[in-house]
């Protein structure tokens, strides 16, 4: 018999992204699926397919995967649910396997947004062309996401998502747009969905009133109980439109550590070994501080003061922490260059940029192969306007032609 288990679901480089103030360069989105590759992320919605500025980056990156760059991970595109997306997303980005496919589903959006474009019924028609113009066109997996699922009528809601189901849609995305759920009402609401469309949930809240990561684990579990595959949307260091998506860490901490889920299967490839990295490049490259008490990431999750905290600690960690530093990859030194530095940026040369790779010990074959990557560190600069981080450096110079892709823009 099939168990059911909870799969993380990265959105940051398209909830994250769209997001009011913060933005990432393609080469950052690049190094973000690369880290969520790394943690064992089953899946990065890795950016929009019909955004002429995307076309490169997507592509590329799904040249990255096809030639092992990037191993285990999905990268899915999120388009509107029309067929109109659907065939602009398989013009520009004809390799894409993955894709949400979305549509607003309650009454406030159908009567709001749409004014009489829509109804239900033409909502579910829409829908279900676009499922079938997408799964035509080359599509192994598709997702039909409800926006504004938590304040759309059950009834309707199981209505569209067996439909959906019936026309060939691998699973359906229960969207809390507005962050208005609760762990109970979520809980609730999923746990009939689930059971009367019988296929894998994906949950996608928000954290307008602060109950983002407890709402994403109780509809998580909800799917679960009733038979179904969840996975659960995530954003590196809860980034996200308003109030942000549902920290990657936290969601993952609290299915290992949280009581009343031991029983409940989290896939087996997440590795929180790369999370110190992962969560201080994505803060980096946004230019977001990661806060002080962020749960397991932040300064202040190892450190212990209060006298009888910190002799408690001492005496045996398990007094005062729930869980392990090393498990999230902290405790190693960070060092810090303080005498002469030689970087590598937008007008570098070659003798700087060589001694700079030699600090990586990345070799190059012969002179003509240096200048070339000289050339796109260049590039990369420019393209990211900050100093660019050794990973970066290092997937320039393993890349090349990808790195290369993913700069070039046509507007
Ligand atoms: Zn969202």
């Amino acid at each position: 018999m099939h168990k059911p288990k909870i799969y993380i679901l990265d959105v940051t480089n398209r909830d994250g992204v769209q997001t009011s103030r913060i933005c990432l360069s393609k080469l950052q989105k690049t190094m973000i699926n690369i880290h969520l590759n790394d943690m064992g992320v089953a899946q990065s919605e890795f950016g929009f397919p019909v955004t002429r500025h995307e076309t490169n980056y997507l592509n590329a990156n799904l040249e990255l995967l096809s030639s092992g760059g990037l191993s285990g991970i999905n990268l899915s595109g999120w388009i509107r649910a029309t067929s109109e997306d659907v065939k602009t997303a398989f013009k520009l980005v004809p390799t894409i396997k993955y894709l949400n496919l979305s549509i607003s589903t309650s009454d406030q959006m159908i009567v709001h947004k749409f004014k009489g474009k829509l109804d239900h019924a033409s909502v579910i028609k829409e829908m279900t062309e676009a499922v079938k113009l997408a799964r035509q066109s080359g599509a192994e997996s598709i997702c039909v996401n409800a926006e504004d699922a938590s304040r759309t009528n059950i009834s309707y809601l199981i209505e569209f998502s067996q439909a959906a189901r019936d026309i060939g849609a691998d699973r359906i995305r229960y969207c809390d747009t507005l962050g208005c759920d609760t762990p109970f009402s979520i809980y609730d609401r999923i746990k009939i969905l689930a059971k009367e469309v019988a296929l894998p949930i994906e949950i996608h809240c928000h954290n307008d009133l602060g109950l983002v990561v407890a709402n994403s684990v109780s509809g998580a579990k909800a799917a679960v109980d009733s038979g179904c595959d969840a996975y659960i949307n995530t954003c590196v260091n809860g980034m996200g439109e308003r109030a942000g998506n549902a920290d990657l860490v936290s969601v993952i901490l609290a299915i290992k550590y949280g009581h009343g889920l031991e029983e409940y299967a989290l896939d087996e490839r997440i590795n929180l070994k790369k999370a110190w990295k992962t969560c201080k490049y994505a803060s980096y490259a946004f230019g977001v501080p990661i806060p002080i008490n962020q749960p397991g990431i932040g300064s202040n999750a190892f450190a212990h003061e209060s006298g009888i905290h910190a002799d408690g600690a001492l005496k045996d960690r398990r007094n005062y922490e729930l869980y392990d530093y090393e498990e999230l990859g902290r405790g190693d030194p960070e060092i810090i260059e303080t005498g002469r530095q030689i970087t590598a940026g937008e007008y570098s040369g070659i003798k700087g940029f060589r001694n700079v790779y030699e600090k990586l010990e990345v070799e190059f074959h012969n002179e003509e192969e240096a200048t070339k990557i000289l050339e796109l560190v260049r590039y990369a600069n420019v393209h990211n306007q900050k100093p660019l981080v050794d990973d970066e450096l290092k997937f320039i110079a393993k890349y090349p032609d990808i790195a290369r892709k993913i700069f070039t823009m046509n507007p």
